[in-house]
């Protein structure tokens, strides 16, 4: 298979045909496993018989999604989770304890957030947030008990591009584990474990479905890492991924690099299209030469993403009246969606934030974070264009 292109590995990756010879992968939509004999129960148990033995630990069609996902990252070793959130979470506790510290970036998803700066401290691990690009502030936030550095590149919603191969070898000098939230870049345009990161997350919620159905996540990495100490917290935990939405994400994967390709399209036209309209301070996308990170992307990214993040100067007003002029773009907190999708974040994702928190992350009250689907682009531009008009 890893002479495959990628695309071609998402279409046939994975697949666990049963006896039928299906086309299509089977869902296997069962909790249990019957074993043969007394004796074959025991050996999976004790692991020397390697079948399944309950869905909280796998299950084929969750198994065929995390042989697709590792083959696409090519990764040693995948495990689906219940959503990002539960990625997230498992790739943090499983790995830390009382007394551990984490170096993470300051620009983070809001919940990923809430675990290192709220509930990991009630655990006893404590966390120094940096600001990402910043290569020499992740150095000076080492400390001998640092063991976790994480980060999300690009960043929500302002797009900010982190240096990854630099932070994984500040990582690797402090001995700390590299782990990387690859969710707005997908893993078809970065791949974190080349450049040196040592785990990667996603929220499968987003492009991976790419179709607004279900939430799921995973986590990769090496085999000993993934089979060990992130295999023992989920099974003893529970948030494992449900048959059913693995078999919707393994028909996600099949086409992710066709859309992601075709969203990251439209999104640069639209970036370029819109930048210096009077209504914009600010049009954010890695494409634009007016990116802070320009460059970095080039080379880091093989597309610069899905996301456009426009800046209206007339604050919260205007952005509402934006989002209300929007005919086809719908208002929404999902992205990586076939439909596109328009939020507030200063009002919705980002609202349980403080002001100065916002402002610290060049989340001012007229940003608009834009996820860009699969709608024909003339259709695109012309509603983004109507709106910026009007607000
Ligand atoms: C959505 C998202 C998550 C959380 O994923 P869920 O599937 O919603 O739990 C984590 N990180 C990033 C960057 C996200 O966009």
């Amino acid at each position: 298979m890893n002479s495959l292109h990628p695309r071609t590995r998402l279409i046939h990756g994975g697949c666990n045909r049963s006896g039928h010879f299906e086309m299509s992968e089977a869902l296997y939509l069962t909790q249990g496993f019957a074993y043969s004999d007394a004796q074959t129960a025991e050996a999976r148990f004790d692991g020397t018989d390697p079948g399944y033995v309950y869905a909280r630990y796998g299950n084929p069609t969750v198994g065929m999604f995390e042989e697709r996902l590792a083959l696409l990252e090519e990764a040693e070793a995948c495990f689906a989770t219940a959503s990002g959130m539960a990625a997230m979470n498992a790739a943090m506790f499983s790995q830390l304890q009382a007394g551990d510290h984490v170096v993470a970036s300051r620009a983070l998803f809001g919940s990923c957030h809430y675990i290192l700066d709220s509930l990991l401290p009630r655990y006893g691990v404590t966390s120094t947030f940096v600001e990402g690009t910043n290569v020499s502030a992740w150095q000076d936030a080492v400390r001998p008990e640092t063991k976790v550095f994480f980060l999300e590149t690009p960043s929500n919603p302002t797009l900010e591009i982190i240096d990854i191969r630099a932070v994984a070898e500040v990582a690797r000098s402090a001995g700390a584990v590299l782990v990387v939230d690859n969710v707005f870049a997908t893993p078809c345009f970065q791949r974190p474990l080349e450049l040196g990161a040592d785990v990667v997350m996603y929220s499968a919620t987003k492009h991976i479905d790419g179709q607004g159905r279900c939430l799921g996540g995973a986590v990769l990495g090496t085999e000993e890492f993934i089979r060990g100490r992130l295999l023992e917290y989920m099974k003893h935990t529970g948030a494992a991924m449900s048959p059913f939405n693995a078999w919707v994400m393994l028909k996600g994967l099949e086409t992710l690099d066709l859309r992601c390709r075709a969203a990251a399209d439209s999104a640069e036209k639209i970036a370029h299209a819109v930048e210096g309209h009077k209504a914009l301070a600010r049009t954010i996308h890695p494409a634009l030469r007016s990116h802070p990170q320009h460059n970095l992307a080039a080379v880091q990214m093989e597309r610069p993403g899905t996301i456009v993040s426009l800046e209206l100067k007339g604050g919260k007003p205007a952005a509402f009246n934006f989002m209300n002029s929007l005919e086809v773009i719908r208002i929404s907190n999902n992205l990586g969606d076939t439909k596109s999708i328009a939020t507030h974040p200063a009002t919705t994702t980002h609202q349980r934030l403080t002001e100065c928190e916002r402002r610290g992350l060049g989340i001012s009250a007229g940003l608009i974070r834009l996820s860009v689907g699969l709608e024909h682009t003339g259709d695109l531009l012309r509603d983004v264009s109507r709106a910026l008009d009007a607000a």
